[in-house]
């Protein structure tokens, strides 16, 4: 499992996302984006620092 908490690219954001994969982990947090953070696109030097960000979940 994978895991991304958005306060690690985000300073403020308390949201935290766990998936099977980086691709699946990716669809989420991109719709996060979009719905809370006003993000009508996300540019793909925010994905590059969201994939670093993303951890092994236990
Ligand atoms: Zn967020």
């Amino acid at each position: 499992m994978k895991q991304f908490t958005c306060g690690d690219v985000v300073a403020g954001c308390s949201r935290t996302f766990v998936a099977a994969d980086s691709d699946a982990l990716l669809t989420q947090v991109t719709g996060h984006a979009r719905s809370d953070h006003g993000l009508a696109d996300v540019p793909a030097e925010l994905v590059g620092q969201v994939l670093l960000a993303i951890r092994e979940a236990a």
